[in-house]
């Protein structure tokens, strides 16, 4: 199967997903956007109440916080791919729990082993756990980089953040004006082999990421 096709795949089997208890309150899954052929992922945390309603990622004010900050920095929302942690709405926009973080890391796992990207943008603390390791905090390693499978990853606020706290607004600003440079110099560096580059995609199967239960704001 080519990228398209994988990805079709996963949204596939994401939106008639029961792997986890988030599959009982849903309306819609929101198993992500974009074209297959995008060199930037972008991973929030967990769908909140306008996309459990619409099956898309990002649609309410954040994501429209997100496509400011898009277009600011040259980018379409239609060149990047955008996926949560979780595809499923947490009731009440609550933190998505470990065990469905865990429940729902293996369709990340293949949607980047489709992707290939070169670039992951982490949004929010959930996201950031995954791809930078747990117990790190948001407010220290906001818009810096690190590798994960060989793919250079940068930690960025949730754009709701800035929804919550306003003063948070022109530091995310700033921390996305980087991202071109970190996607140029992504784009120039020889990375090792990402890990999922494999011969089959991965299953479905619980995260080898320990993700860490430290409460957060609710942001959406
Ligand atoms: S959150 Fe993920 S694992 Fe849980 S039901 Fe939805 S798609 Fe399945």
């Amino acid at each position: 199967m080519n990228a398209a096709e994988q990805l079709g795949q996963i949204t596939s089997e994401v939106v008639v997903c029961t792997r986890c208890p988030l599959s009982q309150t849903r309306k819609l899954a929101v198993p992500g956007e974009g074209p297959a052929t995008a060199q930037v992922l972008f991973v929030g945390e967990g769908p909140g109440g306008r996309e459990n309603a619409s099956g898309r990622p990002f649609v309410g004010p954040a994501g429209e916080f997100l496509q400011s900050l898009l277009t600011s920095i040259g980018w379409s929302r239609s060149s990047v791919f955008i996926t949560n942690v979780v595809k499923c709405w947490p009731p009440g926009n609550r933190d998505p729990m470990p065990e469905e973080k865990q429940a729902c890391n293996g369709y990340l796992d293949r949607q980047i082993f489709a992707l290939q990207p070169k670039l992951i943008v982490t949004l929010g603390r959930h996201s950031m756990e995954k791809f930078f390791g747990p117990g790190r905090g948001i407010s220290r390693i906001h818009g810096t980089t690190a590798r994960w499978r060989g793919i250079l990853c940068c930690a960025m606020y949730h754009p709701a953040a800035a929804l919550h706290q306003p003063s948070l607004r022109e530091i995310i600003q700033q921390d996305f004006a980087r991202l071109p440079t970190f996607l140029e110099e992504a784009m120039l560096e020889p990375v090792e082999e990402p890990e999922p580059r494999l011969a089959t995609p991965p299953a479905a199967s619980p995260a080898e990421d320990a993700p860490s239960e430290v409460p957060q704001l609710k942001l959406f």
